[in-house]
């Protein structure tokens, strides 16, 4: 029996891959129903053999789309997802957590299911977005695994036979990257979030997705249809016609407008009164340097080397670093890498590195803290950056500086270690600049005397926001005071970039905000001459700032100190680019 769905119906998830699809769904099936069953003792040997043939026949598997994936081009650079699951398959809390279970006789399937739940919950405690997602990951694994000990058969996305849009509970990378184009309209889950690897494949293929609408399985059936808005992350069940036609329209104007965006790629970012705008990527892992190099972005703004610590037991050797950050120099060409030293703690939390639990964790020890504390990881950092540097055009740059004397002990440790490389007679860029992340309210309110000290400053837009607020930039429950355009952010702002400016020092922002394109005038305004941001958000960026004048910026941000609310800077705002910039602004937010 069919499900019954009332005409639009709108659900609201997370949109990680933009562009709007209308089709038909093709629902893909159906966890496989898991049996928990408690086993004789006589029948353990036999379950713990089951468990694993299942691990050696997911291994043959993953090895077999690695074959498949590997001729495709456009897809080989995220092959390292396969390995990553082919890790996971080896994983000891997975592996031995599975087999002590099966001893306690717990059926194979029951066993991994327990253990599967372990380690969700310790995924579930991480703050940051990025490492959480990596659970991901682990779910893709235990899945398979789960399909194979229950007799359930891989799922075939990779054939569905006519033009559809995909909805199924979740979906891993491997799957995504199987996914045949041609009838794959976009995507839509249960699960997930933004930072997922089969969020970041998604933009990769161009495939519009909406993910994390945690029931959407449950509501649909094949066939019908459905309008996603990857942008927005709006997902309309059974559309009326009304709805239908909106959207049409919606697509028209949204592929002319990706289409028009295409040809600002070579040209630069320069405003009608010709001030020249550094437009730079955000790497968060490796392979966003695929997405940088398409929307040619002026080299990268912030090199997160967080994930290079991920998923291993020991942190990455100084040789390793070396050969990561070379690798990103040779695929800039000339362009500046600003490499930000490790960044954990806090809401960043790598299990490898063993932190201790701390009351107060985004005040603890977090960024350069940590660093100062673990002099020898950071040396170690220190050295393969240097070395980098030989090769390309590198910056370096200190999270969470709050104060001056922690920059010059930054700097002390770096001076030291160029005198060992210089002893070793290791070449490395002696003119390298040195930068710091504007994130705390003390170093805004000592920012002059900071820009003595350093040749760049990066404001953390992320950080600052949640400190200057006093609002934990993780909690939900806070979410709606976690305000851009408070004015004691832009207060903030302007005095970052006038103390840089009057010590003629560069001036970046590498938050979130630098990519949204309706602040794109407010921060030419404020004086920024370089922007940040996640590669996706430049040519939108890059059309806007080519549009207005930083003269016009100047008297908005005027105008906007005079207000005393976010909600009268916001409709400033929005009503100034809608008249400006109508085709781009114009359409209605839902
Ligand atoms: C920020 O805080 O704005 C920032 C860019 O750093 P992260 O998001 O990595 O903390
Ligand atoms: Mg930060």
């Amino acid at each position: 029996m069919k499900i019954k769905v009332a005409q639009d119906t709108y659900l609201v998830g997370i949109g990680v891959s933009p562009g709007i699809a209308i089709g038909a769904v093709s629902l893909l099936d159906q966890r496989p129903h898991v049996d928990k069953s408690l086993i004789e003792t006589t029948e353990v040997e036999a379950e713990l053999l089951r468990f694993h043939q299942a691990l050696e026949r997911a291994r043959e598997q993953l090895q077999k789309i690695k074959q498949a994936v590997s001729r495709q081009k456009h897809l080989r650079e995220h092959l390292y997802i396969l390995d990553t699951h082919l890790l996971i398959l080896e994983d000891e809390m997975l592996v031995d957590g599975t087999e002590q279970a099966i001893r306690a006789q717990m059926n194979a399937e029951g066993a991994l299911l327990q253990v599967l739940g372990q380690l969700r919950a310790l995924f579930d405690n991480i703050d940051d977005e990025y490492l959480r997602e990596r659970r991901s990951d682990v779910d893709a694994v235990g899945e398979r695994l789960l399909r194979i000990l229950t007799g359930v058969s891989e799922r075939t996305v990779g054939n569905i036979g006519q033009k559809s849009l995909v909805v199924a509970h979740n979906l891993s990378p491997a799957e995504t990257m199987q996914m045949d184009r041609s009838n794959v309209l976009g995507f839509i889950t249960d699960k997930g979030g933004r930072t997922s690897h089969t969020a970041i494949l998604a933009r990769s293929l161009d495939i519009p997705a909406v993910v994390g609408l945690e029931s959407v399985t449950s509501m649909v059936y094949d066939r019908l249809p459905v309008i996603i808005d990857g942008s927005s992350g709006v997902v309309v069940l059974n559309p009326s016609e009304g709805t239908f036609k909106e959207y049409l329209d919606r697509k028209q104007s949204y592929e002319y407008l990706e289409k028009d965006l295409e040809c600002y790629r070579d040209l630069s970012a320069v405003t009608t009164d010709h001030v020249s705008i550094a437009l730079r990527g955000n790497l968060e892992i490796a392979s966003d340097i695929v997405q940088a190099k398409k929307h040619a972005a002026q080299g990268i703004g912030l090199y997160r080397t967080e994930f290079l610590y991920l998923g291993r037991n020991e942190p990455p050797n100084e040789e390793e670093q070396y050969t990561s950050y070379c690798e990103i120099l040779r695929q800039t060409a000339g362009e500046p890498v600003t490499i930000r030293t490790l960044d954990i703690g806090g809401d960043k939390f790598v299990p490898e590195l063993n932190l201790e639990d701390e009351a107060n964790p985004a005040m603890g020890l977090r960024a350069i803290r940590f660093s100062l504390h673990e002099e020898q990881l950071f040396r170690v950092q220190l050295r393969a950056i240097l070395r980098a540097s030989s090769c390309g055009n590198v910056r370096i740059l200190f999270p969470m500086i709050s104060g001056v004397s922690e920059i010059r002990a930054c700097k002390k440790i770096l001076e030291e270690i160029q005198e060992q490389l210089d002893c070793e007679g290791i070449s490395y860029d002696k003119d390298l600049d040195i930068g710091i992340m504007i994130e705390t309210p003390s170093a805004v309110l000592i920012a002059p005397m900071l820009a003595e000290e350093v040749d760049f400053f990066s404001i953390g837009t992320n950080d600052l926001i949640q400190y200057f607020l006093a609002v934990d930039r993780g909690n939900e429950h806070v979410a709606y005071l976690y305000d851009p355009l408070h004015p004691a952010i832009l207060r903030a702002l302007k005095a970052t970039c006038d103390a840089a400016n009057d010590a003629g020092i560069g001036i970046c922002i590498c938050g979130e905000m630098a990519g949204e394109s309706l602040y794109s005038l407010v921060l030419v305004g404020l004086g920024l001459n370089e922007l940040s941001m996640n590669p996706s958000c430049i040519p939108r960026v890059k059309r806007v700032l080519r549009q207005v004048s930083r003269e016009e910026g100047e008297l908005l941000v005027e105008k906007l100190l005079a207000l005393s609310t976010s909600k009268e800077v916001s409709t400033v705002i929005d009503q100034e680019m809608r008249n400006r910039l109508p085709d781009i602004f114009a359409q209605p937010r839902i």
